[in-house]
């Protein structure tokens, strides 16, 4: 059983090679907890010398919720700089897809998270309101990790030469018996469904 309160506290949030610098607890708004990467100090890409550190950039992110309360995590992304005057490589900012991709508003583990949650029907407004975000970020990490699931599904849908769109009236709802359409979308060639929707 671990006691020592650094190493309890790194154990849950479970980003594996990352300090817990600090977390703030303010009334009303998610747990701030800030993490640093313990990663060695790379080398420069241009001149392969030895990299000066550049202070840091915070950035913040929206993680998964923890003990009920949402949470944000606040990545305290180190900066670096080659101290070379024949150099041309430019400042360098770390990176760690384990933590969240580039431009991402929310972490790997939430991204991926809410994208499973929009894939079994849940609206993008009620997750986002259970990590305490707004729909935005939302959208656009399901947009990031559903795009990804599509290229890595090769044996699902595969290549396919001919697409069919085909829209068709499923049936007439309640009492004004309202046309119900169906949307479906076809490998011609295999004769294999994609997906349809309703409308
Ligand atoms: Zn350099």
């Amino acid at each position: 059983m671990g006691v020592d309160p650094t190493r309890v506290c790194e154990l849950l949030v479970g980003l594996g090679d990352v300090e817990v610098v600090g977390v703030d607890d303010d009334v009303g708004v998610p747990l701030r907890v800030h993490i640093r990467r313990r990663a060695a100090r790379p080398d420069c890409d241009g001149c392969g010398g030895r990299l000066w550190s550049d202070g840091e950039k915070l950035v913040e992110l929206v993680d998964l919720p923890a003990f009920g309360r949402p949470v944000q995590l606040v990545w305290h992304k180190r900066r670096w700089r080659c101290p070379s005057s024949e150099c041309s490589a430019g400042p360098v900012t770390e990176r760690d897809p384990r933590i969240a991709p580039a431009r991402e508003k929310l972490t790997t583990r939430a991204g991926r998270w809410v994208t499973c949650q929009a894939g079994r029907g849940r609206s993008f407004n009620e997750v986002a309101s259970e990590l305490g975000c707004s729909w935005h970020p939302v959208n656009a990490s399901v947009q990031r990790w559903g795009e990804a699931l599509l290229e890595a599904d090769t044996d699902r849908i595969g290549d396919t030469q001919a697409l069919g769109l085909d829209e068709h009236l499923m049936w007439r709802r309640g009492r004004f018996r309202h046309k119900a359409w169906a949307t479906s979308i076809v490998d011609i060639s295999r004769g294999h469904l994609f997906g349809h929707s309703l409308r």
